[in-house]
C-alpha cells in the first residue's frame, strides 16, 4: 500500500508540525514548558515505529521507573486495542516482563526493543531510546509527546481519499475505498469494512480506532 503523504507529525503538547527526523529537536525544546509542578524525576523518551510501515510513529516519554505494562497500555490506547489480545516486549528473542522498568528495558540508545500486539494477526512495532531528561509529568506514568499525522490513502478506484478498508482485499493492496466505491465493491454485502484510521492496525481484526 502506498499513502501519499509526508513523514510529518505533530507535537501532542503544542500542536507544532515537524517531520519524523526533526520532531525530536522540537520536543526537546517544547517538553519542559509542559511539565507539571512537582519534583523533577528521571524520564526516558522512546520512539516507536511500525515494522514495515515506519510512517506510523510515536514519541512518548515515561518515568524511568514506570513499567512496560504502562507503555503497553498507552500503545493499546493510541494504536492497537481491538479485542484484548496478548502482547509482548522482546529484546532479541528474550521476552521482557511487563513489570520491567522502562529505563531498564530501554537502557541503551540504538538498542531496539521489539513489541508485538496479537500473536495471530500481529501488529509489530520497534521502540528505541531517543532521549533522557529530568522533569515532572504529573500523575501519569507515560505520556504521548508526538505522533505521525494521519496518512492519506488513495481510493484504488478513483484516487480520492479512502475512507474505508476492505479487510478481505487489504493484503493484495486493493482494499482501500472512498465511500462511493466502497458501495459498489464486491465485498460490500459482507459488512466487513473497517474505517481508515491513524494506526498501523488499520484494517486488522476488528480495529476501528
Ligand atoms: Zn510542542
Ligand atoms: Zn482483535
Ligand atoms: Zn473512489
Ligand atoms: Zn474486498
Amino acid at each position: 500500500m502506498s499513502a501519499k503523504s509526508t513523514n510529518s507529525g505533530f507535537c501532542a503538547l503544542c500542536g507544532h508540525r515537524a517531520t519524523k527526523t526533526t520532531m525530536m529537536a522540537h520536543v526537546e525544546a517544547c517538553v519542559a514548558a509542559h511539565d507539571e509542578i512537582g519534583q523533577p524525576q528521571p524520564l526516558v523518551v522512546v520512539r516507536f515505529a511500525a515494522v514495515g510501515s515506519p510512517r506510523y510513529w510515536l514519541i512518548i516519554e515515561a518515568k524511568a521507573d514506570a513499567q512496560l505494562g504502562h507503555v503497553d497500555a498507552l500503545l493499546r490506547q493510541l494504536w492497537l486495542e481491538c479485542c484484548g489480545h496478548m502482547s509482548a516486549f522482546r529484546v532479541g528473542r528474550r521476552e521482557l516482563a511487563m513489570t520491567t522498568a522502562v529505563a531498564i528495558a530501554f537502557a541503551r540508545a540504538a538498542s531496539k526493543v521489539d513489541y508485538e500486539y496479537d500473536f495471530g494477526s500481529t501488529t509489530a512495532l520497534t521502540g528505541e531510546l531517543v532521549g533522557k531528561r529530568h522533569g515532572s509529568i504529573g500523575r501519569a506514568s507515560v505520556r504521548l509527546l508526538a505522533r505521525n499525522e494521519p496518512l492519506v490513502w488513495p481510493c484504488v478506484d478513483c484516487k480520492n481519499p479512502a475512507t474505508v478498508v476492505c479487510p478481505f482485499c487489504l493484503d493484495s493492496d486493493d482494499g482501500l475505498f472512498c465511500d462511493a466505491h466502497a458501495d459498489v465493491h464486491e465485498h460490500v454485502s459482507e459488512e466487513v469494512y473497517l474505517p481508515v484510521v491513524n494506526s498501523p492496525r488499520m484494517g486488522v481484526c476488528g480495529y476501528t480506532g
